[in-house]
């Protein structure tokens, strides 16, 4: 028996079919990523194709890393000159090599949305632009947006003229990107746009990719933007076999600049494609696939799929509503607790998928508090938190001195007096001169404006030649480990001798742990490879195979992704269709949300619980919801556990009130251990509303809230460390709300 019959005829099909244009257009759990693994093996085997020339690119590095795995063990010998990567990490690869073609040095800096931000304050500050009014934000999405779709500053710029609005937009645009360039630095955007430029002008190398890679797959290709679309389609356009794999209703990514057409339009612009569709589910039960297939049949302009398994019914959908998000949480945790002990599930079978991230700190409470191993994929990245950025910047300098924002985040950390005004001196004198910030400090005895502040100076630069002169024999964990003792960095955390400086020593060996493993990985580490690994870990990489902890994430991060027993919380109609989705009155938008949905629901192997809450407390506001729409659409039989529900739901208007006071009693964060210190950055009830504001209206008062707009006072009621409001807003209903949150505007 040969591994092609696991596969059923259709799925042989497209496996065998590898030649030309290639669209698997099939729903969830059907196997296309199965027949992406299993073609790569095919050509090598079967049709004797190069290892080398082979290409399958997914979105994330964990898709990634398990398409890796599952070709490594079909395919014997030669399995490692695969190209298999996500579209970022390709870019890169390619940009690493090439870059220099386009004006840039080859050893670039990978821009993360901190560094984003940190330059967009410096443009604005420096356009005069008040960002109280212009939000840096709110550039940095249109300048996202448009790089999603190619647009150029230049073209962005003539496309502007004559719209105010938009000129300005393409000034800052035109600013932000001559930064980078002088950084020598790329956004995450930028790295598909450059690999396009360079794909487009240098025909030599797009002759040598296009050599290379005679056999190219993608996987999820419904969430492809205009920049990737174009860089497949340069690199396919020599050999064009192409087989690309998708699934309409799991498009996703619109807010990211995915293109729905790419998928739809496929046979428009390959018109010798073969289409192949897959309608047999290989992960679900019965019930969990129809309880998807009816939520998604309520999109309409949807390309009609019949899903079918035979898996059998399996068990029920588990729906509870709860009065709160606090007996929601404890709900799940018993209901792990209680699979784990009684039917030999893992806790690594389980995973809560929810809306936003902010919806995990609960959950991350419970489960410390009950001791289940857990792990939340995304969240606040590794990467982004303080000490780690203050490290990274320090072997960013060292690698590369032109990134003048890694230089000036530790130019003074830790303290070295060297004063504001100096740093604007010297920042002002390598604008004069064209140098980078660091090549200015190098030469601080030249700035004659700076007097003697250029002796604070000499000692920072010296730390970082010697490093650089180091760099080579030590390698990256060693430099590191230097870095820490000569700057003092974890001495002084342990100084401080807080639980919170604990933790981020915890983090510091963290880092260097990945330092060691990253050398011990590599056939040739070196630091720029470090930082490039380290640039491109999404937040999905944290998961680990083998580790048995039960998994918490968004539901755009459990995309591909199969889980024996799914929890889908917050399914409320305010949380999930979000409350933006619900108020924007747009059908787009909704679909878009009900992909999602659809999304979290085929996740599930075995078994789905959908859970909700009648009030949760979303940044010091209680909120009443009801349940979501989207579960509404999943017909009743399918659905168990309700009648406890349908019994509540009598009491709801004589238990609210009750269940609010329970609520705010509990409001206060539980922080016992410190390895969840971070949800104490993130939640501001305990710090901000500990002195009472003063109210400037009264019952009656018409007010106005920035979200939900304007509405009536009911009634203000003293608590302990601040005001219940409750008001009857016109658009949304009544809300009750702390008042030092709500911001309450009297009209
Ligand atoms: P998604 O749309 O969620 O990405 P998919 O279409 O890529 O799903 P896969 O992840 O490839 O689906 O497959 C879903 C599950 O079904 C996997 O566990 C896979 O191993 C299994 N599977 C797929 N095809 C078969 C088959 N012919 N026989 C047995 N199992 C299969
Ligand atoms: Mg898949």
């Amino acid at each position: 028996m040969s591994m092609y019959d696991n596969l059923n005829s259709m799925q042989q099909e497209a496996v065998f079919h590898t030649e030309g244009p290639v669209l698997i257009l099939a729903g969830a759990g059907s196997g296309k990523t199965r027949v992406l693994t299993h073609r790569a093996c095919y050509l090598i085997e079967e049709k004797g194709v190069n290892p080398w020339h082979i290409m399958a690119i997914t979105f994330t590095n964990k898709a990634a890393g398990e398409m890796r795995e599952r070709i490594d063990s079909l395919v014997g010998f030669g399995s490692e000159s695969i190209w298999v990567s996500t579209f970022h990490s390709t870019c890169v690869r390619i940009l690493r090599r090439y870059i220099d073609r386009l004006g840039y040095d080859t050893n670039f800096t990978i821009y993360d949305a901190d560094d984003q931000k940190i330059l967009m304050k410096d443009i604005c500050k420096r356009l005069q632009i008040d960002t109280k009014i212009y939000k840096e934000k709110s550039f940095l999405g249109v300048i996202s947006s448009a790089k999603d779709e190619l647009i150029s500053p230049e073209d962005f710029t003539l496309r502007a003229a004559g719209d105010f609005a938009k000129e300005r937009q393409a000034a800052v645009y035109r600013e932000y990107q001559a930064a980078l360039r002088k950084n020598n630095a790329l956004d995450f955007d930028d790295l598909l746009v450059k690999t396009v430029e360079l794909l487009s002008n240098d025909a030599e190398v797009l002759d040598y990719y296009q050599e290379r890679f005679r056999y190219i797959m993608v996987d999820e290709y419904q969430d492809t933007n205009t920049a990737q679309f174009y860089l497949i389609k340069l690199l396919a356009d020599k050999y064009r076999n192409l087989c690309v794999v998708g699934d309409d209703d799991q498009s996703i990514y619109k807010f990211r600049g995915a293109n729905i057409k790419n998928i739809l339009n496929f046979e428009e612009i390959y018109p010798d494609a073969k289409v192949i569709k897959l309608e047999q589910n290989y992960r679900s039960t019965q019930n969990i696939l129809n309880a998807a297939n009816s939520v998604i049949a309520n999109n309409v302009g949807r390309k009609a799929k019949a899903l079918w398994t035979d898996h059998g019914e399996g068990e029920k959908i588990d729906f509870q509503q709860f009065e709160t998000a606090y007996e929601e949480a404890d709900y799940i945790a018993a209901d792990i607790r209680k699979k784990v002990k009684e039917s030999g599930c893992h806790f690594g079978d389980c995973a809560i998928l929810y809306r936003t991230n902010a919806q995990s700190r609960l959950f991350e409470e419970k489960f410390v508090v009950s001791d289940i191993p857990y792990k939340i994929v995304g969240g606040i990245n590794f990467y982004a938190r303080k000490e780690i950025k203050d490290l990274l910047a320090y072997l960013k300098t060292i690698d590369n001195g032109r990134d003048d924002l890694a230089v000036r985040r530790i130019i003074n950390v830790p303290k070295r007096g060297i004063g504001a005004t100096t740093l604007g001196r010297v920042q002002a004198y390598a604008q004069e001169q064209g140098l980078s910030f660091y090549q200015a400090l190098r030469g601080a005895d030249e700035i004659s404006t700076i007097g003697k502040a250029g002796v604070k100076i000499r000692p920072f630069v010296n730390f970082i030649q010697t490093m650089r002169s180091k760099v080579e024999y030590l390698g990256v964990a060693k430099l590191l480990q230097e870095i820490i003792e000569e700057t003092g960095y974890v001495s002084e955390l342990e100084a401080e001798g807080t639980d919170e400086a604990q933790a981020r020593i915890e983090n510091i060996d963290e880092l260097l742990s990945k330092a060691v493993a990253y050398e011990e990985s590599e056939e040739t580490p070196t630091l720029s490879g470090f930082l490039e690994m380290v640039a491109l870990v999404a937040d999905v990489d944290s998961l680990q195979e083998g580790s048995d902890y039960v998994v918490l994430m968004t539901l755009h991060s459990a995309k591909g992704l199969e889980f024996p027993n799914v929890y889908l919380a917050g399914m409320e109609d305010g949380m999930f269709p979000g409350y933006m989705t619900i108020i924007s009155d747009d059908p787009l938008e909704m679909e878009e949300e009900r992909r999602l949905c659809y999304v979290g629901i085929t996740r599930a192997m075995t078994q789905l619980t959908i859970t909700c809450a009648k009030q949760r407390m979303i940044r010091g506001e209680t909120q009443y919801n009801k349940v979501s729409r989207f579960v509404k659409e999943i017909p009743g039989n399918l659905l168990g556990g309700m009648v406890r529900t349908q019994k509540k739901q009598k009491d709801e208007q004589e238990s609210s009130a009750q269940s609010f006071r329970q609520a705010t009693s509990k409001v206060k964060p539980i922080f016992s251990t410190r390895n969840i210190y971070q949800s104490r950055q993130s939640n501001s009830f305990a710090s901000s509303s500990t002195d009472k504001i003063a109210l400037d209206y009264s019952s009656g008062d018409r007010v106005k809230h920035m979200k939900f707009g304007e509405g009536t006072v009911l009634q203000i009621v003293e608590g302990g460390r601040d005001y219940e409001v409750t008001v009857a807003f016109d658009r949304v209903g009544t809300k009750k709300m702390f008042a030092s949150f709500a911001k309450l505007k009297k009209v």
